[in-house]
């Protein structure tokens, strides 16, 4: 006969439903529908094991005849509601065994999650996971029933005891609850201060690194400063030693050397006059001029003399004096090679103004007690220079109407009074 086809709706593996099957498809009669606890007389197991009466075998060849499975939801699997009901009547139409059976199989579904039928092999599966469930099951049913009757074994006193402690035990939970508010209070404060603390931190270290940049600016500072003060020691060592030798020395001595040894006198070995034996250039004489004019001058500013009428002006062998009073005339303390008249006359006009700037600073340097004295009285109206004692005279310093060895002679007596005004005033001025 023909047999409706299903797929496990586990596996998907098809089924094939036997006639036993096929007999679910009758309605059953109301009164006939067993209890849902198996028929009497049965265990649980047995119920289980007798299961379905579905007959189902596993296709092993690729059956391409295949019938799509119920499509009613299926959920339940009380097995012990199939029950046998005998040969399939004849005159069943296949339309109706079909319908009966997705009928009994939408039923199964609506019982469980799972959907049916089920191949074998599913089904047993599916058995051992009730099974496993029912022993947990029974398990917690037991406890509970223990605890139950230990509850029901607790004292009174008992009781009040626990929940003493219970209510201790969660005022101290209380408690605990506001220390650790507490504390994540003073928490959240370490944390803020900590953070402050860095940041002052990462200020300070920025403030000593700028310290140390500035520490360093300084240190080499005072390094280049101590070089620059080592190097003025040693100048200031020597610009001691230097005013210390130049305090030795008698500038005027050093700088005059007056010397009157043979007959003609000399300044700085410059020989002034001439001698019809001893013939001296007048550059040389000039040169001496400009010497004893320099000297002269040296010996005013010494004494803080301003001359009167005349301003000497030491230039060599050019040297000059310049009148004050008469329209600023030059009168040169040198001659030319040639001798001109006119010239002459301009060099005694010079050399008498100079004896009168030399007896402006007698007169200045005699004043005091230790005032100066030279040897050869000077005539300044005449221009004559006197010599002292038997052998003496006057010698004018003018070559006009003179004789060189007169003039010369002057000259000599002029540096000695010079000489001696030297001595003067380096004990004077450079000896104190
Ligand atoms: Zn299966």
């Amino acid at each position: 006969m023909s047999s409706v086809r299903f797929m496990c709706q586990r596996c998907s593996q098809p089924l094939k439903l036997t006639q036993s099957t096929e007999t679910l498809g009758q309605e059953p009669a109301a009164s006939n529908l067993p209890s849902a606890q198996g028929q009497p007389g049965e265990s649980p197991e047995e119920g289980l094991t007798s299961r379905v009466g579905i007959d189902t075998e596993k296709l092993q060849d690729g059956d391409s005849c295949r019938t799509l499975p119920g499509d009613g939801r299926m959920s339940g699997y009380d097995f012990n509601s199939f029950t046998l009901l005998g040969k399939l009547g004849s005159g069943r139409s296949l339309n109706s065994i079909q319908k009966a059976t997705r009928g009994s199989f939408d039923f199964l579904s609506g019982q469980e999650d799972l959907d049916h039928p089920l191949c074998e092999d599913c089904t047993d599966n599916l058995l051992e996971r009730l099974d496993t469930q029912l022993a947990l099951t029974e398990s917690d049913s037991q406890n509970y029933k223990r605890y139950l009757e230990t509850k029901e074994g607790v004292s009174e006193d008992m009781r009040q005891t626990l929940q003493e402690e219970l209510k201790n035990a969660e005022l101290e939970e209380a408690r605990l609850l506001r220390e650790l508010e507490k504390v994540e209070e003073n928490r959240e404060r370490a944390a803020a201060a900590l953070r402050e603390a860095q940041a002052e931190t990462e200020m300070l270290d920025q403030q000593e690194r700028q310290y140390q940049r500035d520490y360093s600016e300084s240190k080499w500072q005072q390094l280049e400063l101590n070089d620059e003060l080592g190097s003025l020691d040693n100048q200031l060592r020597y610009a001691q030693t230097q005013l210390d030798w130049l305090e030795k020395t008698d500038a005027f001595r050093s700088t005059f050397a007056i010397c009157h040894d043979g007959p003609l006198a000399t300044i700085n070995n410059l020989r002034l006059g001439c001698l019809p034996a001893v013939p001296v250039s007048w550059n040389e004489i000039n040169t001496a001029w400009g010497q004893t004019s320099l000297l002269l001058l040296a010996l005013s500013k010494t004494v803080g003399l301003e001359f009167q009428r005349y301003r000497l002006i030491p230039r060599g062998n050019r040297s000059y004096l310049k009148s004050l009073t008469d329209d600023a005339v030059e009168l040169p303390l040198f001659c030319s090679k040639q001798k001109n008249a006119f010239f002459y006359n301009k060099l005694d006009q010079a050399m008498m103004a100079f004896l009168d700037c030399m007896q402006q600073f007698k007169e200045e340097a005699e004043k005091g007690e230790s005032g100066l004295f030279m040897p050869y009285r000077i005539h300044m109206e005449k221009g004559l220079i006197e010599e002292p004692g038997a052998s003496g005279g006057f010698y004018s310093i003018r070559t006009h109407l003179n004789t060189e060895e007169q003039w010369t002679k002057a000259l000599k007596l002029m540096l000695i009074n010079f000489k001696c005004s030297l001595a003067w005033v380096s004990l004077r001025y450079f000896q104190k």
